[in-house]
This record gives structure tokens, C-alpha cells and sequence, in this order.
């Protein structure tokens, strides 16, 4: 049997009709920049996150450089985030001549640790940016109380968490501003390129709205230097399509994902840690297992989709050699990267195809 990490064809086959339409809609009327797709798809996302504001991007990344920017952050700042992360958090951070400061990760959840927060703040902390990682959020009520003290911005880079909750409050709409990336890996993703930032301060949505157009108000009168950030309205199409099927879908994966933890409930396997503030939306499934480099070619051998996320933690990336950090600063991050594998969990898998997963790593194991 093949069980493929993520089948967005199955997905795509419950909703081809629907996408091809709303697409279409576009290309009749030839708003082929912004216009009232994507100005709906803001609308839905703020209220679904409970936000005042969003604001549509070209990607998850642009929509943290974005954020980042209408911050002022850039040269001689520094922002403290998490080293288990994908490169784009940190990535944008530094791409503004700013200064990421890694903290270490809580070992159960993998999201950045609060105890860890304050003794990294120093005189140049501009911000935080905790990182929902794998779909659940980060402890968000320390965070804020650390950097509401020190009066630093938290954006919450929620790229693998939209409609994920914290004590009853969901993903992005906690921090000064939330970034959600639409690649179509992620629970709502597009048919491309994709991402949006939502927050409640209104002073930073006009700054967002300049932003992502060059930094022009009015028209070629340019305040700040912004850049083309803006969300193609074929993606907002095909997004306004899907986003009516976010809970259930989320509600398959979770599901899924019980049926996993019990599987391997007295086992050598570690399933994930959800905490009792949260709901996880699974953007993975991540196991931690000895001679985990063995089993993942011992799956791909029989035709299971799995991967490592993240195979080396940022603070060790060699282009981030020039900040001066090296083995065993983060080491829970360290030991995570070696140990942990993200198995299939897409709603659509059927219940042979996760039995077939669950047999054939506890035989590996046994
Ligand atoms: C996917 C992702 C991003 C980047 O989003 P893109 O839309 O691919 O640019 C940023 N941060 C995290 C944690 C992500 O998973």
C-alpha cells in the first residue's frame, strides 16, 4: 500500500468544481490585482481569528517581513524566536539587518519556551515571534505578560495554526499581529503562493496597507520603502472555496490523530504533547522514536510518506554562523531535530492506510 504524506489531489477531487467557478469569476471580470475576492477573504479571516483587520499577501513569508517592517525593525534591533522552526521566521528577521536572538524550545511541545524568554531580552529587543508550531499554539499568556514588561511587539507566527486555539482564543489574534502563510501544504492552503496578516491595531493595518503596495499613499507618493506584497486574487478565489471546509478538515486531522496516540500508547513511540489550553489543528503528526534516521528509510521503503521537520535547528544553519552560537546552546532543539518524524495525517486518509502506518513502525520497533 502507498501512503503519501499529503494527497492534495483527494482534497482538491471534493471541491474542483466550486474552485474552477470562483476562478473563473476572476478571469471574467479581470480584477486580476486585489478586488473583492481578496477583500472577502480579509473579511473572513479577520472574523474568523476574531481580528479587526487582515490584510492579504503574497506568502506566509512576506506576510512575517511585512509585519516585521510596518514594526520599523531592522539594523541594531533584535527579535527573540524559536530555533525549531521553518527558516523563513528567522530568515525575515535578518533579511532586515535585524538581529534573531534564538530561545530554546519546551521538549513537549517544540514551541519556544516562556521560562527562556526573559533572560534573552536585552536593551535592543524590539520583538518576539513565537511560532505555532506543527498546528499548536505557543503558552501565549507568558509571552505577553514578558514582553508586555519590556514593551515589545509579539508577532505570532501562526503559519501552521490558522483557527487553532488558546484558551479559547485562536491563532494571530493574540499578539500585536498574527502571520498565516496559504502554501498549499498548510491546513488552509492555496493553489500557490499565499499569506495574510491579521491584528486588531488599526495604526499598523494602514501600515501594512502601504506597505504592501511600494509604501505608496497616495498613489506614487512614497512615505516608506514597501515592496509588491499583494495577494493574487486567483489565490483569494480558490482560498474563499476552501476556507468553508477548515473545520472539518482540521476535525479529520485531529481525529486521525487519536486514532494514532492510541495506537501507540505503550509503545516506544512518543506521540505529540497537546497541551489542555489548546487545540491542535495537526499541520503534522510528529512522533519521536529511537534510530529515527532507520525507520524513516525503513518507510520510505514501504511507500509511507513521512519527513523531517526540522532537521537542523536555525541557530546552527551556516548562514547564520555570523551570529556566534554553536552545539548545545539550544539543546532540546538539538535533540528534537535528531528524534522526531512527521507521519501522514491529511483528513483524507482511510483507515487502512493508517493502520498500514501504525503496523509497519511498531513492527520496525518491535
Ligand atoms: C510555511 C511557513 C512559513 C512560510 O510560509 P510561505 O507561505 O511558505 O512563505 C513561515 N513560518 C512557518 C512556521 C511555516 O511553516
Amino acid at each position: 500500500m502507498q501512503v503519501p504524506l499529503l494527497d492534495l489531489q483527494a482534497q482538491y477531487a471534493t471541491i474542483k468544481e466550486d474552485v474552477l467557478r470562483q476562478i473563473n469569476e476572476v478571469l471574467d471580470s479581470q480584477r486580476c490585482i486585489g478586488g473583492p475576492k481578496v477583500e472577502q477573504l480579509e473579511k473572513e479571516i479577520a472574523a474568523l481569528c476574531g481580528c479587526d483587520f487582515a490584510v492579504g499577501v503574497s506568502s506566509g513569508t512576506d506576510a512575517l517581513l511585512i509585519s516585521l517592517m510596518s514594526l520599523g525593525i531592522g539594523p541594531g534591533d533584535e527579535v527573540i524566536t524559536s530555533p525549531f522552526t521553518f527558516f523563513a521566521t528567522a530568515g525575515c528577521i535578518a533579511r532586515l539587518g535585524a538581529r534573531p536572538v534564538f530561545v530554546d524550545i519546551d521538549p513537549q511541545t517544540y514551541n519556544i519556551d516562556p521560562q527562556r524568554i526573559e533572560a534573552a531580552i536585552t536593551e535592543h529587543t524590539r520583538a518576539v515571534m513565537p511560532v505555532h508550531l506543527f498546528g499548536q499554539m505557543a503558552d501565549m499568556d507568558p509571552i505577553m505578560q514578558i514582553a508586555g514588561q519590556s514593551s515589545l511587539a509579539v508577532i505570532e507566527d501562526a503559519a501552521q495554526a490558522i483557527s487553532s486555539v488558546y484558551k479559547g482564543r485562536r491563532a494571530g489574534s493574540i499578539g500585536t499581529c498574527g502571520c498565516f502563510s496559504f502554501f498549499p501544504s498548510k491546513n488552509l492552503g492555496g493553489i500557490g503562493d499565499g499569506g495574510m496578516v491579521v491584528t486588531c491595531d488599526e495604526a499598523l493595518y494602514r501600515r501594512l496597507l502601504i506597505l504592501r503596495n511600494h509604501g505608496s499613499e497616495p498613489k506614487y507618493y512614497h512615505k516608506f520603502i514597501g515592496g509588491n506584497f499583494r495577494l493574487d486574487p486567483i489565490q483569494a478565489a480558490a482560498l474563499l472555496v476552501k476556507l468553508p471546509h477548515l473545520d472539518k478538515w482540521s476535525q479529520g486531522r485531529r481525529k486521525n490523530a487519536a486514532y494514532y496516540t492510541k495506537r501507540f500508547e505503550d509503545t516506544p513511540v512518543r506521540t505529540p504533547a497537546i497541551s489542555p489550553d489548546c487545540v491542535s489543528i495537526f499541520n503534522q503528526y510528529v512522533i519521536e522514536v529511537p534510530r529515527r534516521d532507520e525507520l524513516l528509510a525503513h518507510l520510505k521503503e514501504k511507500q509511507i510518506g513521512c519527513e523531517v521537520y526540522y532537521p537542523v535547528p536555525l541557530h546552527l544553519q551556516e548562514c547564520f554562523s555570523y551570529l556566534g552560537r554553536g552545539p548545545g546552546d539550544c539543546p532540546q532543539a538539538e535533540k528534537a531535530a535528531g528524534r522526531v518524524l512527521a507521519l501522514p495525517i491529511y483528513p483524507e486518509l482511510t483507515d487502512e492506510m493508517k493502520a498500514y502506518v501504525v503496523d509497519t513502525i511498531l513492527e520496525f520497533l518491535d
